[in-house]
């Protein structure tokens, strides 16, 4: 198989241009399409972070799809390299590999990283929905340059950018990233569920209720500490505080909580994230209201907003705006 060489011309341009991301898909669990999700978007997890030159991905979700035609049209016969961190392997956070376009043209070089799925390795977890009963295509017959690589460090580079990874509570292994760019960090969990509500086991077997308390507030707190002062957190606030009650142990938050822990970590701005695919634009809405109250009670100066499909956000604004 004969392949481009990859000399990424724009890539000099790109690393002087100001760290930005654009969200392509901030739905959870499944695409919700229709009247009701216009303005909030029904795609589900996808997230693109343009910094030091380079193009990071977090997340394959459906929101992938669209992301990738606009790639197409940017880049279209020029050679191009991209970075996919996956936070986890469940449906919304990787049915968008198959349909996104890069991946079919022999200039554009992916590489993609996460941590070990479930109970499969990556690869075989990230190949196997593109099996025959499932798609068309095999994996292995892509023509694009794609590199699928298990991280073992919880600290890497994506060129000269500097990654960082932390537990997310969720089933299985889910992580969140945080991205250090030259104008400011971003973090990305969009799948966690309050840290009182344990995924994984204790270290001590059988522990009583007060010592599993404390094991959960100390990962709480480490959490806190990975996510300080970050200049946008985009967190997973599914549930309002009244769903949550039924949701518990569904390995996702509420708008309360979320706020709870921006607030704690001295967040500058917070964007709700995996919105329920059974809430319209109308309730989003009012979750961003809620959230919005609960800051103003406390008289702080962390900024909210509700995650919404096309939003572009450049990081030094964000700065800009918290000192302004
Ligand atoms: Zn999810
Ligand atoms: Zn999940």
């Amino acid at each position: 198989m004969k392949t481009a060489p990859i000399i990424d011309e724009d890539s000099k341009h790109r690393a002087t241009s100001p760290a930005r991301f654009k969200f392509w898909g901030v739905r959870g669990s499944i695409p919700s399409p229709g009247p009701g999700t216009v303005r909030y978007g029904g795609n589900t997890s996808c997230l693109e972070v343009r910094a030091g030159g380079e193009i990071i991905i977090l997340d394959a979700g459906t929101g992938l799809r669209p992301l990738g035609r606009e790639l197409m049209t940017e880049f279209k016969d020029r050679p191009f390299n991209l970075t996919l961190l996956l936070t986890h392997t469940h449906w919304d956070h990787i049915q968008g590999l198959p349909f996104f376009r890069p991946i079919y043209e022999p200039q554009c070089r992916l590489r993609i990283l996460g941590y070990e799925g479930a109970r499969k390795s990556l690869v075989n977890v990230l190949s196997g929905q593109m099996e025959s009963p499932y798609f068309p295509v095999l994996f292995d017959e892509l023509p694009g340059n794609v590199q699928i690589e298990e991280l073992k460090e919880l600290e890497f580079r994506v060129g000269s950018v500097r990654v960082q990874a932390w537990f997310a509570n969720h089933p299985g292994i889910c992580v969140g990233y945080r991205i250090f760019t030259d104008d400011g960090s971003v973090a990305f969990f969009p799948d966690n569920e309050p840290h009182t509500r344990l995924h994984k086991p204790l270290p001590v077997p059988k522990a009583d209720g007060k010592a599993a308390l404390d094991y959960a507030l100390a990962q709480e707190e480490k959490m806190v500490g990975f996510i300080r002062g970050v200049d946008a957190l985009i967190l997973d606030s599914q549930f309002d505080a009244e769903e949550y009650k039924s949701h518990v142990g569904w390995g996702h938050g509420y708008v309360d909580y979320a706020v709870t822990l921006a607030l704690k970590a001295g967040v500058k701005k917070l964007f709700l994230f995996h919105h329920d695919p059974d809430h319209d634009d109308t309730k989003v809405e009012s979750m961003l209201a809620h959230a919005r109250k609960l800051v103003a009670a406390q008289k702080a100066s962390l900024q909210v907003d509700a995650a919404r499909e096309g939003m572009v956000v450049e990081l030094a604004a964000i700065a800009k705006q918290a000192a302004g």
